[in-house]
């Protein structure tokens, strides 16, 4: 089966899952959207209310300031992939609970990540962050990229954060504006790794 169907497939299986109690309050399950082979992946916390009517990440508030946040960085929305850590909106927009993560990121996020295969993450909030980054605090790693794997990861604040608090604002936008730097140094590094094995590494795909 080609990547685009595997992920066509899991979009499917995410529309219709019943594996946590999230399935109950859903409107509809949000899959993520992008390219099967983005450079870059995006991962937020969960749908909100507008992801949660559209099926769709990041359309709403939040989805409008990650917009912004892109656009000044100079990464075209449509180039990347954007999904998150669970697909069902939380109630009320409360956190994840530590089995729903586990539930969806086994059965969901980790195939997605197999199959876009990106070179660089970024997470967005504490919750994708502790993702790759166990123990680690959001406002201590926040704008900066480590290495996980063989990809690059970047932990950023989540832009709702932002809406709700406006001393972050500034910190969001500061990390984001560093992004183009960041891309920068993790594609040489990429390619350097790349070259030493001979071209044996993973191809990476546009
Ligand atoms: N917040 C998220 O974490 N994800 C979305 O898709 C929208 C808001």
């Amino acid at each position: 089966m080609s990547d685009e169907k595997k992920l066509e497939k899991l979009a499917r299986q995410i529309k219709v899952c019943t594996k946590c109690e999230l399935h109950r309050s859903r409107t509809e399950g949000v899959p993520g959207e992008g390219p099967t082979h983005a450079e870059i992946m995006f991962i937020g916390e969960g749908p909100g209310a507008s992801e949660d009517k559209q099926g769709r990440p990041f359309v709403g508030a939040s989805g409008r300031f990650l917009d912004q946040l892109l656009e000044q960085a100079g990464v075209t929305r449509t180039d990347v992939f954007i999904t998150n850590v669970v697909k069902c909106r939380p109630p009320g927009n409360r956190d994840p609970l530590p089995d729903e993560i586990e539930i969806c990121t086994g059965n969901y996020l980790e195939h997605q990540i197999k199959i876009v295969n990106p070179s660089i993450i970024v997470t967005l909030g504490r919750h994708s962050m502790g993702l790759f980054f166990k123990g680690a605090k959001i406002t201590q790693i926040h704008g900066q990229m480590r290495k996980a794997g063989d990809r690059f990861v970047i932990a950023m604040f989540h832009p709702a954060a932002a809406l709700h608090q406006l001393s972050l604002r500034d910190t969001i936008m500061a990390d984001f504006a560093r992004l183009p730097e960041l891309l920068k140094e993790a594609r040489a590094e990429l390619g350097k790794s790349a070259s030493k094995t001979k071209g044996k590494a993973p191809k990476r795909r546009k």
